[in-house]
């Protein structure tokens, strides 16, 4: 039970760089909040995942938009993450879209056009309701008019190592500074795109959580919450 009066049909976009920390923001504003998690990342991650068990190279864009109608109708995703469906087979593959080459994969499918296009109405959907959603773009591009934005940020040293220390705390082998090459090219990737370019909205709020630990980010993001009356103590 949320101690949280929350105004119906409440909104939150989360957006920032990889290893910023909104995944975990997200999670937990929603559970403060009871409101449903939607991490889009997992989209962009599920096509490049599809592409690749098609045999698709991604550097060729129409491979990957020959097989993107078939995979976005298999997909079925929902806050606890993302199921493939076709014919008898049905897949959680939630957890192998977690690897980082599946991240890297999503940001160059992530930054083909028809690719964000088949995923916009998909994200919409599913926020009508209201949600906490992260990503890239969910201020500027997918939910514009979201009543709660944020724009997280750390420095690159700090979000490598702090995916570096996830890594580690799942067992699996991890490089530092492999980790911070892969993610100056993420954000290199990600911020130059023509299209939905990672940028903070115009009306996010911005904070910076490269010295701060992850309760006192929630703390500033309810307090934002709540002065502008989206929420209130029950
Ligand atoms: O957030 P996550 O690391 O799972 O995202 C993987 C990739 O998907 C990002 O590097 C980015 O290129 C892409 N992405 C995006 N727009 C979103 C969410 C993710 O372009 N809303």
């Amino acid at each position: 039970m949320s101690s949280w009066q929350v105004s119906e049909g409440l909104q939150i976009a989360i957006d920032g760089p990889s290893g910023s920390g909104k995944g975990t923001i997200a999670a937990m504003i929603g559970k403060e909040l009871a409101l449903p998690v939607l991490d889009t990342g997992l989209l962009y991650r599920y096509i490049g995942w599809r592409a690749e068990e098609n045999g698709v190279t991604l550097a060729d864009e129409n491979a990957v938009l020959s097989m993107l109608d078939a995979a976005v109708a298999a997909m079925d995703w929902q806050a606890k993450g993302i199921v493939f469906v076709e014919g008898d087979e049905e897949k959680d593959c939630t957890s192998l879209l977690r690897s980082e080459s599946a991240g890297s994969r999503a940001s160059k499918v992530a930054a083909m056009p028809k690719v964000r296009e088949a995923l916009l109405g998909v994200q919409r959907d599913i926020a009508k309701l209201g949600c906490v959603m992260d990503g890239r773009d969910i201020g500027t591009v997918v939910l514009p008019d979201a009543q709660g934005k944020f724009f997280l940020t750390a420095s690159q040293r700090e979000r490598a190592r702090r995916r570096w220390s996830q890594l580690k705390a799942k067992g699996e082998e991890a490089d530092l500074d492999n980790i911070a090459a892969d993610l100056k090219a993420r954000d290199a990737r990600d911020t130059g795109r023509d299209c939905a370019p990672l940028k903070k909205a115009v009306d996010a709020i911005h904070i910076d959580s490269t010295t701060m630990c992850m309760d006192d980010v929630v703390e500033r993001v309810l307090n934002v919450l709540e002065r502008r009356k989206l929420i209130n103590k029950k």
